[in-house]
């Protein structure tokens, strides 16, 4: 408060008060608050140029924070390199594994495909690294799915190798009996002539001459279909069926070793060659059927012959004469 201060008349033999005048007070109150920002500006001027003295947590922090990035690019080339393997593994899929096994290969933007939508990354957003953590949480990401689609692509080839192994090991490949010096093959599939009526009639199958007794093979995976002789002509004879629409049938049999219902499996012993039926030797009597349509089983010896084999076979079976029916 200030005090208020007079002064003495001689006029009027009085005291009168001094009025201060208002300009005066406004120009103090101006000046002070001049100086109060001119003070505080030269001490953040101070403030700013000298040596930030750092505390003991403040020194840590900071080391940890640069060790951070250190390992975060670390990390960053571990992932370069696992990019690498995989684009590897990928690049074999797509033009290998899926080739080999007629699937369509797996388009580049599939494989590399991130997370669209909603910003999955908005937690990580506001902090003076976040773009460091962002990129490296996407580039793990992407690389996570690049896995997820990578495995279940084996998962599929791995299903396609075992369909192709079982109708591999199905399907009629081999001669249904010991045939090593090709001399047993006695009529092929074609117009031959009947032994009986001697006309000529299409023989719908092959005839391997064997003695009594001789083992037959079943020339493929499957399932004894029939093992009887209620076929008119057929004889003793058994049926099997290996499913991708084929069956085989061998007839004329001696003696069965396996009854209806039996799986067997490539190369065993399913009975044992006769003279049953309307058969004019001791012979195998071998049919293969495809969708119900019988046909020729001569391209069905590719599981044991060489091509030079195959060729004799080939001659022999197209020998025109008569068949043993
Ligand atoms: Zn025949």
């Amino acid at each position: 408060m200030s005090k208020v201060k007079y002064y003495y008349d001689s006029e009027t033999l009085s005291y009168k008060k001094i009025e201060q005048k208002k300009g005066r007070r406004l120009g103090i109150a101006l000046l002070s608050i001049t100086g109060s920002f001119l003070a505080g500006f030269i001490l953040l001027i101070i403030y700013l140029n000298i040596p930030q003295i750092e505390t003991p947590k403040e020194k840590a922090l900071k080391r940890e924070l640069q060790n951070m990035k250190l390992q975060y690019g670390l990390l960053n080339k571990k992932m370069d390199q696992i990019q690498d393997v995989m684009a590897n593994i990928e690049d074999r899929d797509n033009n290998i594994y899926r080739l080999y096994f007629e699937a369509n290969p797996i388009p580049e933007e599939q494989r590399k495909a991130g997370f669209g939508g909603i910003n999955r990354y908005k937690d990580l957003e506001g902090f003076d690294n976040s773009k460091l953590i962002t990129e490296t949480t996407k580039r793990l990401d992407i690389l996570t799915k690049r896995l997820v689609v990578q495995s279940k692509s084996l998962d599929e080839i791995a299903e396609l190798a075992r369909e192709k192994g079982e109708l591999l090991s199905a399907i009629p490949a081999i001669q249904p009996v010991n045939n090593e010096d090709l001399s047993r093959i006695a009529s092929g599939y074609g117009v031959r002539t009947d032994p009986f009526t001697k006309a000529r009639k299409f023989h719908y199958g092959m005839d391997f001459t064997a003695p009594r007794g001789t083992p037959v093979y079943a020339t493929g995976d499957g399932r004894v279909a029939r093992a009887d002789s209620r076929s008119t002509g057929y004889g003793n004879h058994i049926r099997i069926d290996h499913g991708y629409g084929y069956t085989s049938l061998y007839a004329h049999l001696y003696k069965y070793n396996v009854r209806r219902g039996r799986r067997v499996k490539r190369g065993d012993v399913i009975g044992f060659v006769g003279n049953t039926g309307r058969s004019e030797a001791p012979h195998l009597h071998y049919e293969i059927f495809k969708d119900g349509k019988r046909i020729n089983p001569i391209n069905f010896y590719y599981g044991n012959l060489s091509p030079e084999e195959f060729g004799e076979v080939l001659d022999k079976a197209q020998r025109e004469n008569q068949s043993l029916d």
